[in-house]
């Protein structure tokens, strides 16, 4: 964080705080620990999604970040100043956050002017019309001004319920599933109203979302729960191409999974041989393998089958049965069709990047009572020797790249 001096000089560093710390945060309902003392940062300006399947505890998260839920344990600051810990508890209208629900909650009583001015009562009547219009033009429904929320579309509601939020200047700005009950196409246009919004006016956010391809489109950094605790936090890309385990790597994306080996640097697979610089000598690992890190060709000696093709439109998806039996997908171009049954001969894609290698099972592989569970991965023999069976995936320490 910088600041200019009067003189002229040169920006100052500054330790501006970080716009939300928290720590080591627990709820329980119950028998269930909805939250496991989870911690991170955001910074200013910064959007951070909170992913995960359902029941993982975000929600739970984002009540307690707005007040609205007690924290067993845990501190929550916002802005550098404690507003869960053990000193106490500060109510939700003291905190100075905003918030957007799916549901829009608009007051059906009210015009769109009254619901976006109704957190704004301190303010006197000309700021406070001024302030409306303010945002108003914001979200692009200055012409709407004068209606009724059950006069407005499903979109023009959440970008009102928008405009309410950030009209107080909110330090935070917290989204649960906002876009939840929208369809699909009117989603990703109000995805993108609203995270231009954000950063024209600055605003820091947490967002709540199950879906990870738009925590992938929208957040600066991501963060997947698991069980109430911290799977992992970091970029998008860095928690798409380097997962910490399978399950992060199954819930970001599509993906498969090879037993492999490392070799003097290389990594050996049933799909071929990569450089693995990084990875520690003579390790048993797996592959996290995506549909389109892989290719194939039509070959009447191939060893791999296909098992089975999904239309998605611009691309097919391929299922292939590997030698060994283990099975990977593969996306291709519509315009390529190759009947199920089809030999072919399965290597990486070209250009393909070095695979991303994590260790296989428990910790970080499934639990049985995980309702996320991933099946385990056959046992392939390595594509330097068919005669081998590769070794089975590590339950040794923590992943890699
Ligand atoms: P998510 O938002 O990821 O779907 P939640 O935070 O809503 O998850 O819930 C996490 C867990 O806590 C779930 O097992 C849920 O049933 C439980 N839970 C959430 N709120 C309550 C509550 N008010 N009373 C009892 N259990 C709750």
């Amino acid at each position: 964080m910088t600041s200019s001096t009067e003189h002229g000089d040169p920006p100052a560093v500054t330790d501006a705080p970080p716009a939300l710390e928290v720590r080591d945060l627990g709820k329980r309902y119950g028998d269930t620990q909805a939250v496991d003392g989870i911690g991170f940062d955001l910074d200013a300006h910064e959007i951070l999604c909170l992913v995960g399947p359902s029941g993982c505890g975000k929600s739970t998260v984002l009540r307690m970040l707005a007040g609205l839920v007690t924290p067993d344990s845990g501190q929550v600051v916002l802005a550098g100043r404690t507003v869960d810990g053990p000193d106490g508890h500060l109510a939700p209208e003291r905190r100075g956050v905003g918030i957007v629900f799916q549901e829009h909650a608009l007051f059906p009583n009210l015009t769109v002017e009254a619901n976006v001015g109704f957190g704004l009562a301190g303010l006197g009547r000309s700021r406070r019309r001024a302030r409306v219009t303010e945002m108003l033009a914001l979200v692009a429904l200055e012409d709407h001004a004068a209606r009724y929320p059950h006069e407005l579309s499903g979109g023009e509601r959440q970008r009102v319920a928008l405009a309410r939020a950030l009209a107080p200047a909110p330090s935070v700005l917290l989204l649960d599933e906002p876009f939840a009950s929208l369809d699909q196409n009117l989603r990703v246009q109000v995805r993108d109203q609203v995270v231009s919004v954000l950063r024209a006016t600055g605003t820091p956010a947490v967002f709540v979302t199950h879906d990870q391809g738009e925590a992938l489109a929208l957040g600066d950094r991501i963060l997947v729960l698991r069980h109430g605790r911290v799977a992992q936090i970091g970029t998008p890309q860095g928690i798409f191409h380097a997962p910490v385990d399978r399950f992060v790597a199954a819930f970001m994306g599509d993906a498969d999974f090879l037993p492999a080996r490392v070799v003097d640097a290389v990594v050996e697979s049933e799909l071929g041989e990569r450089p693995a610089p990084d990875a520690p000598p003579t390790h048993a690992v797996e592959l996290v393998v995506r549909p389109d890190d892989v290719s194939f060709d039509v070959s009447p000696t191939g060893s791999a089958v296909i098992d089975g093709v999904e239309f998605q439109g611009e691309s097919n998806l391929y299922r292939l049965r590997l030698a060994s039996g283990a099975v990977v997908r593969s996306r291709r171009p519509h315009t390529e069709v190759v009947p199920v049954g089809g030999q072919v001969t399965a290597r990486f894609s070209d250009h393909h990047r070095s695979p991303v290698l994590i260790a296989g099972s428990e910790p970080s592989g499934p639990r049985r009572d995980d309702p996320q569970a991933l099946p385990e991965p056959a046992a392939v023999r390595t594509s330097t020797d068919r005669n081998r069976n590769a070794a089975s995936a590590s339950s040794s320490e923590s992943s890699f790249l």
